[in-house]
């Protein structure tokens, strides 16, 4: 039986604003297997990157707050490590790739100093050493002439070259866990389909587990073993990615699905989810996709409702299941 690296059991993140308090990660569970590429999907607002961030321990509380639940990292309890158990954690198991690369790399030292300090200081190497390993990172991600570019600035890159830098410094501590936050939102369409493909050939080549946020269906379609659909802070759908394109069991998976444009279909027109994803200070009562939802029925505006399994290893939280 496959063994999860990474256990996240009813999450729940708070922030402490002004105008009171946002539910940003409302109950949220899953794991991953060793091995294993999810997908974490959902529009802007919907708590995916707060989720992604909590597994590292990076949002800053406060403002923000752990009202419940646990990230299990091969069993250890990541709120529960010290300090310097995390920066380790950090350090050698487990990377994150930023959608803004600008924002994680410093624009006064060079790519070069950047992802050799990040090899000195996390797997102790010598300063020789260390260069040599960042131009064959620089050059496995796909980086032309590694010797003269990485004694290159961060601003020297055009925006695809970029991500492949925070590639290669993520790779930088050999993880074995991966979390691409948006990574190709930024780019050219072109752009975006050479960085999917080398992220799915180094996921392959390291033999890594990964978190791919995003909020396209169609992104995950080739690179994801399952996915985790979210809306409004909660998780609605959860599935091998096979079972849930083929049989989505959640109104707004469904309305996501009809919004990728396709070619095994007749229609010339995309048929986008109508309304607006709701005000999280001010959100509906019960399920928080009913204003938004045809199938709704007076439950859905009392209740919210609970996950369940809908077929084997496949869940929705919809109360049209609650007879099933
Ligand atoms: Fe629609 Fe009700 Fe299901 Fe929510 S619970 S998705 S409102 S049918």
């Amino acid at each position: 039986m496959a063994e999860p690296i990474l256990e996240v059991e009813d999450l729940t993140i708070e922030f402490q604003l002004k105008r009171g308090a946002l539910r940003a990660v409302d109950g949220v569970s899953f794991s991953i297997d060793r091995g294993e590429t999810f997908g974490l999907v959902g529009e802007s607002g919907s708590g995916k990157t707060v989720t992604a961030r909590s597994i590292m321990r990076l949002v800053p509380m406060p403002p923000g707050e752990l009202v419940k639940g646990a990230v299990k990292y091969e069993g250890r309890d990541v709120y529960s490590m010290s300090d310097a158990e995390m920066r380790e954690l950090r350090g050698t198991n487990i990377a994150m790739v930023f959608q803004e690369p600008m924002s994680a790399l410093n624009p006064v030292f060079s790519v070069g100093a950047q992802i050799t300090d990040a090899l000195r200081t996390n797997l102790g190497m010598d300063a020789k050493s260390a260069r040599e390993r960042c131009i064959e990172l620089m050059s496995l991600v796909g980086i032309p002439s590694p010797e003269q570019r990485v004694d290159s600035y961060v601003h020297e890159f055009s925006g695809g070259m970029r991500q492949r830098v925070m590639l290669a410094m993520a790779l930088s501590c050999d993880p074995n866990f991966l979390i691409a936050d948006e990574p190709t939102t930024a780019l050219d369409v072109t752009i975006q389909a050479t960085i999917l493909e080398l992220i799915e050939s180094m996921i392959e080549r390291f033999e890594m587990s990964l978190i791919f946020i995003t909020h396209n269906l169609g992104v995950v379609a080739h690179a994801c073993d399952s996915i985790g659909v979210m809306y409004a802070s909660h998780l609605v759908e959860l599935g091998k990615k096979d079972e849930i394109f083929k049989n989505p069991q959640h109104p707004y998976t469904v309305g996501l699905l009809n919004s990728i444009p396709r070619l095994d279909t007749q229609s010339k027109y995309l048929t986008p989810i109508k309304g607006l994803v709701c005000n999280m200070m001010d959100p509906p009562k019960g399920c928080k996709f009913n204003p938004r939802c045809e199938h709704a029925m007076d439950i859905c505006r009392q209740e919210i409702p609970k996950m369940k399994e809908v077929a084997p290893g496949h869940f929705a939280a919809c109360h049209l299941h609650d007879q099933s």
